[in-house]
């Protein structure tokens, strides 16, 4: 290739100009948002908000940028595993895991890592502008229209394959649709999830303590009545995040004394960086709607020279932090589909498959599991009773058996498919442990 435009120069957006600068003489992001520094800009105000690395995410972020997590650590980043990455359900500890090690950072400090070391790629150039359309000559892309930040008129950019990678509030479709090609259907879980995220400052209250995370389970109906939901990581700066979580009327608030005493009523880490740390700054909310995917393959003619990655293919309940993941795993996804010999100018139907792996695996778990709030009203999957009650039991026979507990934690972590837990193995020892209790 020539020339790959990516619009959006984002988390998704960097990883796959990392992949396209092994294929094209020229990879050119654009992205409307000043982001050298903080890696703050309107186009992703969810940036603010506590973000967690699973173990997968993070593997494949250091082999696309090898090196990376002694840079991070470098700067501050916690990087644990075992007792220092705690999750639990329903208020009780899963068992500590020895091979899941997991990052303490903010979003904006691995991103910008990522950007600077995306920079330093030979021929990957940032240009400043938000893109406006798609260039189409008979059934392919052939670049880009855009508006150069500061000027009012737009201007144009061939590209041999054009990346959307402008997050969830993509307007491809749109752009699509006025090229006269049919518009992806799009799939949708309405889950109203509020999120609230607040900086405290780190001494020596939780030593050797990087991650924090609790959720409800099957023991109380999916619902914070032992413990709230909520979560902290270990950050650069001397700070731990703390994020809280809340569906419909629990959405949590921007006021501090809300905050704290919510913290209050979470597990054990979060309480004692209620009790002994300052808060610093103030609580940053986000209302997180609905999950929602781009159903590519469904579109029943799509133009050559065009894909799409991160959050304008798919964003999930980030409750389950899959988000930057998914990410990677398409950037992955990318690399396989051009390393087959796939011509770019053609329909990236191939690409489109490859990465639905992935997406379908994260999807299946956030969406079976927010099926389980009493306010979310579907769609439900075939067999969804069946499903749930399986999906229950193995719940709970993983916080009670550290066998179990290492393929749940594989399976969130996405290091291994869904299907994992259906394996007549892990059934049968589910069995066993709760039957055994
Ligand atoms: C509250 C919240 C918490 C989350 N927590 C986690 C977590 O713990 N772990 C996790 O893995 N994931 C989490 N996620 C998900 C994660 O934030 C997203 O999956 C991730 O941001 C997707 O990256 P992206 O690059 O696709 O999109 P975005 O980060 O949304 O970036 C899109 C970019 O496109 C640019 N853009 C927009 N329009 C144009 C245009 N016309 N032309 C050019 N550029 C354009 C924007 O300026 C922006 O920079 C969370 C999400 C939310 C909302």
């Amino acid at each position: 290739m020539q020339r790959a435009v990516v619009l959006g120069g984002s988390f998704a957006g960097l990883l796959a100009a990392r992949v396209l600068s092994d294929f094209a003489e020229e990879v050119v992001i654009v992205e409307p948002d000043q982001l050298d520094d903080e890696a703050t800009g309107p186009g992703a105000p969810h940036r603010h908000q506590l973000h967690a690395l699973l173990a997968m995410g993070h593997a494949q972020l250091e082999r696309w940028f090898p090196g990376i997590t002694g840079e991070l650590t470098a700067g501050g980043a916690q990087l644990g595993s075992g007792r220092a990455v705690r999750f639990y359900v329903d208020g009780r500890p899963r068992p500590p895991l020895d091979d899941v090690e997991m990052l303490g950072a903010t979003r904006p400090f691995i991103e910008r890592t990522v950007r600077r070391r995306t920079r330093e790629l030979p021929h990957v150039r940032f240009l400043a502008g938000r893109g406006q359309g798609l260039l189409v000559r008979g059934d392919r892309v052939c670049g880009v229209r855009y508006a150069p930040a500061g000027h009012e008129h737009e201007t144009t950019l061939a590209a041999d394959l054009v990346v959307d990678a402008m997050g969830r509030s993509s307007r491809l479709s749109s752009w699509l649709g006025q090229e006269g090609w049919p518009v992806p259907p799009v799939e949708r879980m309405r889950i109203d999830l509020g999120y609230a995220t607040a900086a405290f400052h780190r001494g020596s209250e939780l030593p050797g303590t990087v991650i924090a995370h609790s959720t409800p389970g099957p023991e109380s109906g999916y619902q914070p009545a032992c413990c709230e939901p909520g979560a902290l990581a270990a950050v650069e700066n001397s700070r731990w995040t703390v994020v809280l979580a809340g569906y419909a009327g629990q959405r949590p608030t921007r006021d501090p004394r809300e905050f704290i005493a919510r913290m209050r009523r979470c597990v054990a880490p979060l309480r004692e960086v209620a009790e002994h740390c300052e808060l610093q700054g103030d609580v940053g909310t986000f209302h997180f709607r609905e999950s929602r995917r781009r159903l590519f393959r469904a579109t029943s003619r799509f133009p050559g020279g065009l894909v799409a990655v991160g959050d304008a293919m798919a964003s999930v309940n980030p409750v389950y932090g899959q988000g930057l993941t998914l990410a990677t795993l398409q950037a992955h996804a990318l690399a396989m589909y051009l390393r087959s010999g796939a011509a770019p100018h053609a329909p990236a139907w191939d690409y489109f498959c490859r990465a639905d792996v992935f997406i379908d695996a994260g999807w299946k778990l956030s969406t079976t599991a927010d099926l389980a709030q009493p306010h979310v009203t579907g769609p439900y999957p075939r067999g969804y009773p069946l499903i749930r009650w399986v999906g229950d039991k193995i719940t709970q026979a993983s916080v009670r058996d550290p066998e179990i507990n290492r393929v749940y934690m594989d399976v969130l972590h996405m290091r291994r498919h869904p299907r994992t837990l259906t394996r007549a193995h892990v059934l049968l020892r589910t069995a066993r442990v709760l039957l055994d209790r």
